[in-house]
């Protein structure tokens, strides 16, 4: 059945490179091994029940049953420019600058089909987040991917990126607190990727979903809004999911630039018809009320990395204690590819951790552990690697 075969956009889409460890976990689990999975990012904490509680109230007035408006009621947007403006003393327009979003996923994946037309070139920040060039091929374009390496602490040297790139490139993606490096942003790295991007009218597509997973108030995240100039040429998307434990709710926001935020509006109102609105008058009580759940969570993240970061260096795994996300990124022990080490501690132990291959190839050497298990298992993890 030829009409069945799969679109060329679907056929070509990369080799799964996470095959090798699900067939692996498969074996491990039917020899009932029990599996510790580091593997994953997704907060295992509740959502705080206050949320829940208005999540319910909403969920009770038959105005909310009826379809949302695909930018989100007024409410939630004001909520978050009221929420970007004490975070990061940023001004949005709640009616021009802020789109709501069914998860940044949603957004980040059809953002490229506004702007990118077949062929156009999407410059890739990697290791990356896998939607980025997805979506960019999805709607025709092409991707150049640009390595972040260790000896620049993971931020991406814009200066690497030769000026043809910069003159062809249509948008560009960058992602920090980065996923999957752990690496956060500079002031500096921003005010030079908005000169360029004004320089070579490149769109700047900014990818904030850990934000607020950081462990120093003295060192906390920015917002490429911050930038003086960035509303010129960027977008910004962001999310409940991370902050409030709330990935399974997919409600998110894209914000900045006028053009580009009304771009997306209209691929959004030609393919969904916005959020369940009792879903956003939880994510308004959230983002008004949520900081001292935030500020909770965090500590709990922070026991996590110190109880790892410990146990890593009394093994001898060289990592980087990260000031943002619940990721740490660790260096393979000479001699192993990402994948040998990760299979090999995955059907001796049990403990599933993420090739850092996976996310591009500059993640050769590396593995990705996630802090979203309890600090016993966390403990249990390490230390049967330990006796690898
Ligand atoms: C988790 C994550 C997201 C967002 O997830 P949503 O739940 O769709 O908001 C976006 N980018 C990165 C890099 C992530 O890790």
């Amino acid at each position: 059945m030829s009409n069945f075969k799969l679109a060329d956009r679907l056929a070509m889409l990369p080799p799964y490179l996470f095959a090798a460890i699900d067939k692996a976990k498969a074996e491990v689990a039917a020899q009932g091994m029990d599996i510790i999975s580091l593997g994953i990012g997704d907060p295992d904490l509740p959502t705080p029940d206050f949320i829940i509680e208005a999540l319910h109230e909403a969920a009770k007035k038959p105005v909310n049953h009826q379809y949302p408006s695909y930018i989100g009621m007024l409410a939630f947007r004001q909520a978050v420019a009221d929420w970007y403006k004490e975070r990061f003393n940023v001004d949005l327009n709640p009616n021009t600058e802020i789109v709501s979003l069914i998860g940044s996923k949603e957004g980040i994946a059809h953002f490229p089909l506004a702007f990118i037309n077949p062929g156009d070139l999407a410059i890739v920040a990697t290791p990356n987040y896998p939607v980025y060039p997805v979506a960019t091929n999805f709607a025709g374009g092409r991707v150049k991917y640009f390595p972040l390496l260790e000896e620049n602490d993971f931020l991406l040297d814009l200066d690497a990126i030769d000026e043809d790139t910069w003159r062809e490139a249509k948008m560009i993606f960058v992602c920090y607190p980065n996923n999957p490096t752990a690496a956060t942003a500079t002031p500096e790295f921003y005010r030079k990727l908005v000169d360029k991007a004004r320089e070579f009218n490149v769109i700047v597509v900014s990818d904030l979903a850990y934000s607020e997973i950081y462990y120093d108030p003295a060192k906390k995240p920015l917002s490429i809004m911050e930038t003086p100039g960035a509303k010129d040429v960027a977008i910004e998307f962001h999310s409940l999911s991370k902050t409030y434990n709330m990935t399974g709710w997919r409600i998110g926001m894209a914000v900045g630039n006028p053009q580009l935020v009304a771009g997306l509006g209209k691929v959004k109102e030609n393919v969904d018809s916005g959020i369940f609105q009792a879903v956003q008058e939880a994510a308004v009580a959230a983002l008004r009320h949520g900081e001292p759940h935030a500020e909770k969570f965090r500590a709990i993240y922070k026991e996590r990395r110190d109880v790892v970061s410990h146990a890593l260096n009394k093994i001898g795994i060289r990592h980087r204690v990260p000031d943002a996300s619940f990721y740490l990124w660790c260096n393979t022990p000479e001699g192993h590819t990402s994948s040998e080490f990760v299979t090999s501690v995955l059907k001796q132990t049990g403990v599933v951790l993420t090739p850092g291959n996976g996310f591009g190839k500059p993640g050769e050497g590396y593995f990705r552990i996630s802090l979203t298990v309890n600090n016993d298992l966390l403990e249990e993890a390490v230390s049967r690697i330990s006796k690898l």
